[in-house]
């Protein structure tokens, strides 16, 4: 199997330039021209084509196609369904935001986690993603869109911890100088809550933001909807994320998405707000995306509305999630899902 060379670090890509027998500069040279999203070893023109075909012989290059292309006419909101080289697919959105361009990336081509409400789940896991395919997701859909992407999101298809080598080089690779140079204060990495790699991801003690899908104050209502919550329960979740904040001084957010009957009473509002209590933590609420497959409805607007009084009057920080893109189905599962179904 050849080396996947996108997904190499530069002091990785200077040692194996060393191993061809090769000058250390051959590296830097390389790494840019990939960072600016090559398609082949051919384009690189300013290496000689001996050197092209001993590349091409070498390593692999990936390069996704756009399967499809969707542009809200709302807000611009841009979704993408890619190819991967393997004939697999995963999306990202583009989204504006008043702080810059944000980015949505797959970490996996589907998920393993289960949870009830959520599309990219249910064909279950196909495989992880390699770092050069979700730097592809970044470089491809900023070259695409024609906008400057300076904020991505791992909140797309997958569960990123379950892919953490793959996902932390990908991490080191966008964040680059010589790449695209994304600072790690403008990254989100979103998790189902795996506990262990919660407390990996803290020892690690980078400066993103993180993100942990919550959905429930407890274990009952927890259960129902994310089986992840066997493994690993509320109160074992909530005290790694307050080791988190300790060990990284970086404040997490907890996301909740309302389903109706299911995780959004009264009583689940007061009890979310005692479990948080004291962490300076913020709450963002989603309303439900529809899935068909799915038996699960969003709370009614009169449900949200005394959810968020509750949380706000026990001094909870919350927000509500602006929906982009809701013309072109831009919640992360649904294109694949689509086509998958088309396919079949
Ligand atoms: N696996 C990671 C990241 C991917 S999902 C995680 O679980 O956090 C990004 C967010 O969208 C998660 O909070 C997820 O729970 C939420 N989500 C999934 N399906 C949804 C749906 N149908 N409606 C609203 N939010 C959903």
């Amino acid at each position: 199997m050849k080396t996947d060379i996108k997904s190499l670090l530069p002091q990785e890509l200077s040692a194996a330039m060393q191993e061809l027998g090769e000058p250390a500069y051959r590296a830097g040279q390389i790494f840019r021209w990939l960072s600016s999203g090559v398609r082949s070893f051919d384009e690189m023109t300013n290496l000689s084509k001996q050197l092209r075909a001993k590349l091409a012989e070498n390593f692999d290059l990936t390069a996704p196609e756009i399967l499809r292309r969707q542009v809200s006419a709302q807000d611009g909101t841009i979704k993408y369904l890619w190819k991967l080289n393997d004939g697999n697919s995963v999306e990202s959105v583009v989204m504006k935001y008043a702080h810059g361009n944000t980015v949505c990336i797959s970490s996996e081509v589907g998920c393993a986690m289960g949870c009830a409400f959520c599309a990219s789940t249910i064909g279950g896991l196909v495989r992880k993603l390699r770092p050069s395919e979700m730097l592809d997701q970044v470089l491809f859909s900023q070259l695409d869109s024609g906008m400057r992407i300076s904020n991505i999101v791992l909140m797309g298809i997958g569960e990123p911890l379950d892919n953490y080598d793959n996902v932390l080089k990908f991490l080191k690779l966008v964040n680059s100088p010589d790449g695209m140079n994304i600072g790690m204060r403008h990254i989100s990495l979103s998790t189902c809550g795996l506990v262990d790699k919660v407390d990996k991801l803290a020892a690690d003690n980078l400066q993103l933001t993180l993100s942990v899908s919550l959905h429930a104050p407890d274990d009952e209502t927890r259960m129902k909807i994310m089986p992840v919550n066997k493994a690993y329960g509320v109160d074992e979740l909530l005290a790694a994320c307050r080791r988190y904040f300790a060990r990284t001084g970086r404040r997490i957010s907890f996301e909740y998405a309302m389903i109706d009957g299911v995780n959004d009473t009264p009583r689940h509002a007061a009890l979310l707000a005692e479990k948080l209590r004291g962490t300076g933590s913020h709450v963002n609420l989603i309303p439900l995306n529809y899935v068909s497959e799915s038996p699960l409805r969003p709370s009614t607007p009169e449900h949200m509305k005394e959810f968020i009084e509750i949380l706000k009057s026990r001094n909870v920080n919350v927000t509500v999630r602006r929906r982009l893109g809701p013309d072109i189905e831009a919640s992360c599962g649904q294109l694949r899902r689509a086509q998958m179904k088309h396919s079949q």
